[in-house]
């Protein structure tokens, strides 16, 4: 620990809190980690970590840990969901993938991965983690910033903040005062079963490793196997005729049914093996350019909400945490760390959100608009990499100097 190191506070224990903990933690200052919820933990479902995810998992020294239990797929895949024909592919083992990024692509229960930076955590002198500390919010001045939490829990004073709590951030909501995040009106059903549950033509995809998208009219369905293969991870969207704001009552399990029921033979026999106990509405937000407020800066979805369509949430948040590791590495000022990391990230992450929209617009077209999708997805190469390098590969680490 350096004389001149910072107390910092990381508002959310999620994929993106803890790894910027981690990050700023192994950059010399001393963090506590505020979660409100009672125990530190992730939903049963699965995530794709693209090769910036990896990269930047590595440089918070938890890459080895994740690969304990992640799968390496072999191949993306997209299907047309109506004829059950191969739309296109890009081959995860091609020489055209190594020659162009330098880390793995990923598929691992969030459990897993969120486990893995949780250990770093714990094991790391400088962090403390503490959970049932809601922020309700958060007052500064020229020195410090005071957060306050729910309840009788007594207030807590650091040298700066980092709001990484989530898509619906209150610490965003008080500093940027923009709209409620905006519903696609699409929801989500999802879940990790185990692998063995997948039987007859499921299994065949299932036993390839491949992560499957199969995409049809307003809706797809994402497969891909989980934690050494032992599981296989499920998400079923689709867009709902029935949205009603402030309502819980559409994006219902009658019309999940109802979407999934002109798909072809493989998918409806999946349909029955998707989790129902819970769905999730869809939401986003437009991307904004005031990330840092004083001493509080935002991260992960707190401050780049986007669709899942480029499964990509959670790499940025991870590109983001590495990065303001970097920044507070660099600078001991907060204003200075916080002005270079915002530098660095928001124009990335705002591209991304706006293509992740574009591209579920594209896997959901129907009629003309699909045939056409799939005319020109068909005539690229499998180990045609161009449409996808921008996302996969993370902006360079050396920042301009303030
Ligand atoms: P969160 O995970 O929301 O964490 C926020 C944390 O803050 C929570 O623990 C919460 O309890 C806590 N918190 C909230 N308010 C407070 C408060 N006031 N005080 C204290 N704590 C608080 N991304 C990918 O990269 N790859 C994928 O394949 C992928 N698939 C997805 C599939 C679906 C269906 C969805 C919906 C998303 C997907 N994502 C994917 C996106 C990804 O899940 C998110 O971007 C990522 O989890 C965001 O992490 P976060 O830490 O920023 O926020």
């Amino acid at each position: 620990m350096t004389p001149a190191a910072l107390r910092i506070a990381v508002v959310g224990g999620g994929i993106g809190g803890l790894a910027a903990a981690l990050s700023i933690a192994r950059a010399g200052h001393h963090v506590t980690l505020l979660e409100r919820a009672a125990r530190f933990g992730e939903i049963g479902a699965g995530l794709q970590l693209a090769p910036n995810a990896s990269q930047a998992l590595e440089e918070l020294g938890v890459l080895d840990a994740v690969q304990r239990t992640a799968v390496a797929p072999p191949r993306l895949v997209m299907m047309d969901a109506l004829s059950g024909d191969q739309v296109t592919s890009l081959d995860l083992r091609s020489a055209a993938y190594t020659e162009r990024f330098t880390h793995p692509y990923l598929v691992t229960h969030r459990t897993d991965l969120h486990t893995a930076l949780l250990t770093a955590c714990q094991a790391h002198p400088d962090i403390t983690l503490r959970t049932g500390h809601a922020v309700t919010h958060a007052e500064q001045d020229e020195s410090a910033v005071h957060l306050h939490f729910a309840g009788t829990t007594p207030g807590l004073t650091a040298d700066a903040v980092v709001a990484a709590d989530g898509l619906h951030s209150r610490l965003r909501q008080a500093l940027v005062g923009d709209e409620e995040p905006v519903c696609s009106r699409y929801v989500a059903f999802r879940g990790a079963l185990p692998a063995d549950r997948m039987t007859g033509r499921m299994s065949q995809h299932a036993a390839s490793d491949a992560v499957m998208v199969w995409a049809g009219p307003r809706m797809h369905l994402v497969q891909y196997p989980v934690r050494r293969g032992e599981l296989y991870n499920q998400v079923a969207v689709f867009e709902s005729d029935h949205y009603t704001p402030d309502s819980d009552d559409w994006g219902t399990e009658a019309e999940l049914e109802e979407r999934f029921a002109g798909t072809c033979r493989t998918v409806r026999d999946a349909l029955p093996l998707i989790a129902r106990d819970r769905r999730w509405p869809l939401y986003d937000r437009l991307p904004i350019d005031n990330w840092i407020h004083g001493r509080i800066a935002l991260l992960g979805d707190a401050a780049h909400p986007m669709l899942q369509y480029l499964a990509q949430g959670a790499c940025q948040a991870l590109e983001d945490a590495v990065a303001l590791g970097q920044s507070f590495g660099r600078f001991t000022d907060p204003a200075d760390a916080f002005a270079t990391y915002a530098d660095r990230r928001r124009e990335r992450a705002a591209r991304i959100q706006t293509n992740a929209r574009r591209f579920g617009e594209i896997c959901h077209l129907e009629g003309m608009g699909a045939t056409l999708r799939n005319q020109l997805f068909a005539s690229r190469a499998s180990d045609d990499f161009n449409d996808v390098s921008w996302v996969w590969t993370p902006a360079p680490a050396t920042a301009p100097t303030p």
